[in-house]
């Protein structure tokens, strides 16, 4: 049965306390987190969040956005896109066909599978047009990709992949299943987000679907980027969130000449402006969400979610990194990861100049002429 809003709230919180906030030092030394924490999730249904119905799940922005804060303030990024970005994947297979959606689907909100975005490249990350792979048709009809993907979270234990390629000349998306003698994959070691691993994968004839028509990829991505986006602000945010509280808490308890930190002024005003702006960038994710609801929400709008809650964090964390003094560089402390983690956010999903080309396109649209 499917779960309300407060019974979906209240196990997303139990879970995240009782299965993943103690033991992120450890998975972020070891460079990953269990991969069976996506059974340990599917069983108390969090993976589906509480509903037994995919396009109420998928729909269901309120909920996405409070379990991806619920996991990044158990203390890494890392959770967040390991155990909720299945959303974004998901939602552009739900271009596809029917029957292959509903199988993919269970096998990952059951938490046996796992399901990946796969579309940058060695030589394309912001310009996807420039993308290198290709699919080919063989005689029998079936479709078999061959190229590489970089930097792909979940990469090396994924087993479906969203990804584009060329096909009949035309950047089109696939759904590719990992197979052994046809997928590789190899470890890339990066800034931030250690309990995630990240790879490099190796493509050579595996079997694709089509997802969508020919030529489809851009038009099917606009819904899943634009997923991907926000949640990428609300990850900003409830980073920013809880460095705040660290940094601020530590500002109490630190003594300098004789008095806490916080007593000095110029502490204490660098502690309101991150405040202020974590509460602009939560107010504005919060209108993005409510316009998802009603269905206008724009691209522009989106973009500006994005841009305006990593600046946020990337400010908040060098501050709150400082405010904690040598404390603050200490490897495994809160902000120390979250320093390292903010920069990946203004990379990945779109980096903030890719954010700034639709923002400025957008609002000069009505002036910019056709040919331009
Ligand atoms: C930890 C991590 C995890 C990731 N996970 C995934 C994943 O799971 N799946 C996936 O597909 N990808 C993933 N990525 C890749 C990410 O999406 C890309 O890094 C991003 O799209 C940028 O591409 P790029 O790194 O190739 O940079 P480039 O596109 O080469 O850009 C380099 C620089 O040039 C700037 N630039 C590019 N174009 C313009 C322009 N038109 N105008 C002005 N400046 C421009 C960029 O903003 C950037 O600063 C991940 C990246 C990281 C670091």
């Amino acid at each position: 049965m499917a779960m309300t809003i407060t019974e979906f709230q209240a196990s997303a919180r139990e879970f995240v306390a009782e299965a993943i906030t103690q033991n992120i030092p450890q998975w972020e030394q070891e460079g990953t987190y269990p991969l069976d924490l996506h059974n340990r999730a599917a069983d108390w249904k969090l993976l589906q969040l509480g509903h037994d119905d995919y396009d109420q799940m998928l729909a269901d922005a309120e909920r996405q956005a409070f379990w991806l804060a619920e996991l990044t303030r158990a203390g890494s990024q890392a959770m967040a896109m390991g155990l909720a970005s299945h959303m974004v994947s998901l939602t552009a297979l739900r271009h596809g066909n029917q029957q292959v959606f509903e199988d993919v689907a269970e096998q990952v909100v059951s938490g046996e599978k796992l399901i990946v975005m796969a579309l940058t490249e060695p030589g394309a990350g912001s310009d996807l047009r420039a993308i290198s792979s290709r699919v080919e048709q063989h005689c029998d009809g079936s479709l078999h990709f061959s190229g590489e993907k970089k930097f792909i979270c979940n990469g090396s234990r994924a087993d479906f992949f969203i990804t584009a390629a060329y096909y009949q000349n035309e950047l089109s998306l696939f759904l590719v299943e990992r197979e052994p003698e046809t997928t590789h994959a190899d470890d890339l070691h990066c800034i931030g987000w250690y309990g995630l691993p990240v790879s490099s994968i190796t493509f050579t004839n595996a079997r694709a679907a089509l997802i969508g028509e020919v030529g489809e990829a851009a038009k099917i991505l606009r819904k899943a980027l634009a997923k991907e986006r926000l949640n990428l602000a609300v990850m900003s945010n409830a980073s920013a969130k809880s460095i705040l509280e660290y940094a601020g808490k530590y500002s109490t308890e630190r003594m300098v000449q004789g008095k806490p930190l916080y007593k000095k002024q110029a502490i204490l005003h660098k502690i309101a402006t991150m405040s202020t702006q974590l509460k602009v960038s939560e107010a504005y994710v919060e209108k993005c969400f409510q316009a998802l609801k009603e269905r206008d929400l724009t691209d522009e709008e989106t973009c500006i979610a994005k841009n305006f809650a990593v600046a946020a964090l990337e400010e908040a964390a060098n501050q709150c990194v400082h405010i904690c003094g040598a404390a603050g560089c200490l490897q495994h402390t809160l902000v120390e990861r979250t320093y390292r983690d903010a920069k990946i956010l203004s990379l990945g999903g779109g980096s903030t100049e890719i954010m700034n080309e639709i923002i400025g396109r957008g609002l000069l649209r009505p002036f910019i002429k056709m040919k331009d």
